[in-house]
């Protein structure tokens, strides 16, 4: 057995990898240097040329460019009505936006359950969860594996709820061979430097339906409209005249973001193909150790994974996941844990939110952590982890 690289053995490998990276090259850093050579750097035709791409990409009707992912759940809840006294239906295995949002809108978030297997949220605890305040489910594509979305959509229908996908983690998913934004009544992305296409920071909203869509214009941009049609005292004064019927923010993508967006989105594909790649290749590696259970896809998914979750069967392992954690730190594999539950924190704790409302969840959660998974990983890192995984696992197996 080799020596773990904590008790003073070598590391697997000489350089830290960590669990995600960005992939910058040439042509996107000319895409951005090309806008701020022009006219708009922004709400030029940058943003336009983004919000046509993605809604192409998507199959959606509408695509609404945004500062960040968490601003595209902020105005999600604005356009679907949410407002105090209302309630949310969320996951606590999320990034705590996927909460946040209802709050900002004064309503109340309410945790479902996940599915112990996908470690999505499961319909029927978001059944057992809806009240008369309920208004909206923001369900999370978790680590960009498509939730269950026949069942989801089923549920808001019969209860009159809006379905908000967070899909931060799911651009280039497809769920019974369509594409992740075309799906929920409104699609959240983010386009962070960890996610699969980054705009630096950048988010973005899709949806189908023109109300909402009219709707997350005006709340990205300070609830201003130039369109007379929408105002009140039209006929206006003189092409200075704008009208702010509602009360909106400053949400707004620069263009040389959307710029650098497009491009990455121009390598989706390849993105995708890679990441499925890596994928493949540690659920192989992985299938055969007892001691790590692997997050299960539903059928319908074509998952664009952009987390890679081992999950340590820590009844059959000497170790915690700390332990487990430090040793892969020290053979120079940097996890990462996604995510804390979201109800835990400090702030909802002092809420009123307690400690074993979901108890698959916290099950989940106490076992889990993420391994490098990005496309640039070369042929020897994606070896690398594997070895790493196989090395940590071998010195703290029990028995
Ligand atoms: C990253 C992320 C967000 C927030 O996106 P930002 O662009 O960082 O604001 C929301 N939900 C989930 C699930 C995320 O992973």
């Amino acid at each position: 057995m080799e020596k773990l690289a904590i008790d003073g053995g070598f590391p697997v490998r000489s350089g830290k990898i960590y669990y995600g990276r960005q992939w910058i090259d040439e042509q996107d850093i000319q895409a951005v240097s090309d806008v701020l050579r022009s006219d708009f750097i922004t709400c030029g035709p940058k943003v336009d040329e983004f919000e046509r791409t993605l809604a192409e990409y998507t199959g959606a009707k509408y695509a609404v460019a945004v500062a960040n992912g968490t601003a595209a759940l902020h105005i999600a809840c604005l356009a679907a009505g949410v407002g105090p006294g209302d309630e949310v239906i969320t996951t606590p295995l999320t990034f705590a936006a996927s909460a946040n949002c209802a709050l900002y809108c004064g309503a109340k978030p309410v945790f479902a359950d996940i599915d112990p297997l996908t470690y999505n949220i499961d319909p029927e605890s978001i059944r057992a969860h809806i009240t008369e305040r309920t208004k909206a489910v923001v369900a999370v594509d978790f680590t960009g594996a498509c939730v269950k979305n026949d069942e989801i959509r089923a549920i808001c229908d019969e209860y009159n709820l809006v379905f908000i996908e967070d899909a931060a983690h799911a651009i280039g998913s497809a769920y019974k061979g369509k594409m992740v934004g075309s799906l929920a009544d409104i699609t959240c992305f983010s386009f962070h430097p960890v996610k699969t296409v980054t705009g630096g920071e950048g988010g973005a909203v899709t949806t189908n339906n023109k109300e909402y869509y009219d709707k997350l214009v005006l709340f990205h941009t300070h609830g201003i409209t130039h369109d007379e049609a929408q105002m009140e005292d039209a006929p206006h004064e003189g092409v200075w005249y704008y009208e702010q019927i509602e009360l909106g923010y400053n949400y707004r993508l620069t263009d040389f973001q959307a710029a650098l967006i497009t491009s990455q989105m121009s390598k989706l594909p390849r993105f995708k193909a890679r990441r499925q790649e890596i994928v493949k290749a540690y659920d192989e590696a992985f299938a055969d150790v007892p001691e790590i259970l692997l997050e299960r896809d539903i059928p319908e998914s074509d998952s664009c994974r952009h987390l890679y979750i081992i999950r340590l069967d820590l009844d059959k392992l000497k170790c915690t996941r700390r332990e487990f954690f430090d040793a892969m730190s020290a053979e120079n594999v940097q996890c990462q844990v996604h995510y804390v539950p979201v109800y835990w924190f400090p702030y909802y704790q002092k809420l009123g939110y307690e400690k074993g409302l979901c108890p698959v969840a916290e099950k989940v959660y106490e076992g889990i952590m993420s391994i490098p998974l990005y496309p640039r990983m070369t042929d020897e890192d994606v070896h690398d982890v594997i070895h790493a995984v196989k090395k940590v696992v071998e010195n703290y197996r029990k028995g």
